[in-house]
């Protein structure tokens, strides 16, 4: 494995959550980071990163990579018709293989933006860990689980999913559990996933008040919110990782506070699908751990973090009337170094000696950027991704001035192109 010598950058790192840029030298060592030099005749490749911001790779909390076909497929439509009519007919064809492509696929966009990092909820064994593997990209891979038992119903998933975790678990693929949602899993289920991923020292994450259908549906069958109820089974805790949390009512955001379970904001697939704007301003107030998603393609249109940055952002200035809301600081935190409370590692996120050198190169002198008059603005307001000159993950460039190394673009877009064309004829039938 090479090392590196990385000279004349401007290195972005967290101190106590607060942003620091400092011009300094970063050694790649086996993957790690360090700031000084282990021994002195180690050899090096030095690598001049002038005129380039150094900073944590950006982790995309919650995404369904294999999804990436379904771009564009099924848009301004309402949220039912979107996921049961259109979305779900198209699963339901996919072959097995094609999601492999089809990863691949969103994983192209991720590294093309600056993402190093992804939590996936995924339904095709294996093939989400296997294109995570093939690429370089780190990745927690959950495996979406629906039904009533885990161990009738849902055990070929549940145990597919354990099958997953003992092939490929590493330090870069990790793996946890995804029930789907509180509409598509029984209570029963919900706490039988609870209990594996406590007994496997699993992570779980689930979709959870992403629209006012969901909320209203379980205020009529239990009597309560769909975080007062998760709270009650005993599903919240802080191995819990929320995504969406739109529809917060009463004291909702205080059950997630004090269970300590992360929430994973998703703004530009809520706003799209029309399920409304979560209130991220009050989750900082109440100081839960925020952190960014895309969710996948086919309700954002992008895996590009961020175009969801700026739009975090903005929306929030906007329907809050309140051009303090959501600062530049707080959102490159939630893109980056919130991510290792989330996900209970504190070697991602961040640029500190001993972390995983998942890092990217930014282009100051991007037309986009330039002047660079405050850089921690110009990545939430001024970015668009293209300013992403190369990406390193575990100490490996998998993009390099532009070139993907890990990735060969013709043969993905051929898959992926010939896989669709099967799908439309079978959903046609
Ligand atoms: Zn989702």
């Amino acid at each position: 494995m090479t090392d590196y010598k990385i000279i004349n950058g401007t290195v972005l790192s967290f101190q106590e959550g607060a942003p620091v840029l400092e011009q300094k030298t970063l050694y790649i060592e086996d993957g790690r980071i360090a700031f000084f030099p282990a021994h002195e005749d180690r050899t090096y490749e030095t690598v001049d990163a002038s005129r380039r911001l150094i900073m944590p790779g950006l982790v995309n909390m919650h995404t369904h990579a294999y999804m990436t076909l379904m771009r564009n497929y099924a848009d301004d439509v309402p949220f039912q018709e979107w996921l049961f009519n259109r979305v779900m007919p198209v699963e339901d064809h996919l072959p097995t293989e094609a999601a492999y492509w089809t990863s691949m696929l969103g994983m192209m966009e991720m590294i093309r933006t600056g993402t190093t990092t992804f939590v996936d909820m995924h339904m095709y064994h294996r093939q989400s860990a296997l294109a995570a593997r093939d690429t370089g990209m780190r990745a927690f891979i959950g495996r979406g689980l629906v039904g009533e038992d885990l161990y009738k119903d849902g055990y070929s998933r549940f145990s597919q999913a354990l099958e997953e975790k003992e092939e490929f678990e590493s330090g870069r693929l990790r793996f946890i559990l995804s029930p789907h949602a509180i509409y598509s899993c029984s209570e029963k289920l919900l706490c039988q996933v609870a209990e594996e991923a406590r007994k496997h020292h699993m992570l779980k994450q689930t979709h959870l008040s992403e629209s006012v259908t969901e909320v209203e549906d379980c205020l009529k069958q239990h009597g309560k919110t769909p975080v007062r109820y998760l709270q009650d089974i005993g599903f919240l805790d802080s191995e819990t990782i929320l995504a969406h949390c739109v529809q917060m009512q009463g004291d909702d955001l205080d059950i997630i506070r004090a269970s300590g379970a992360s929430i994973v904001t998703n703004v530009a697939s809520n706003a799209k699908l029309g399920n409304g704007i979560a209130p991220v301003p009050a989750m900082q107030a109440k100081g839960i751990n925020v952190c960014i998603g895309t969710d996948g393609t086919a309700s954002n249109n992008t895996l590009n973090m961020l175009r969801e940055m700026n739009l975090l952002s903005l929306i929030h200035k906007g329907a809050g009337r309140d051009c303090m809301a959501m600062p530049s600081d707080y959102i490159v935190r939630a893109a980056t170094y919130n991510a290792s409370a989330a996900l209970h590692d504190q070697q991602i996120g961040n640029i500190t000696e001993g972390a995983c050198a998942d890092i990217i190169f930014v282009d100051l002198d991007a037309p986009s950027l330039f002047p660079n008059n405050n850089i921690i603005s110009s990545l939430c307001y001024s970015a668009n991704g293209s300013e992403v000159d190369s990406v390193m993950i575990d100490g490996r460039f998998v993009m390099r001035k532009g070139e993907l190394l890990t990735i060969d673009k013709e043969r993905v877009y051929h898959e992926v192109e010939k896989y669709f064309d099967h799908v439309k004829k079978e959903t046609a039938q």
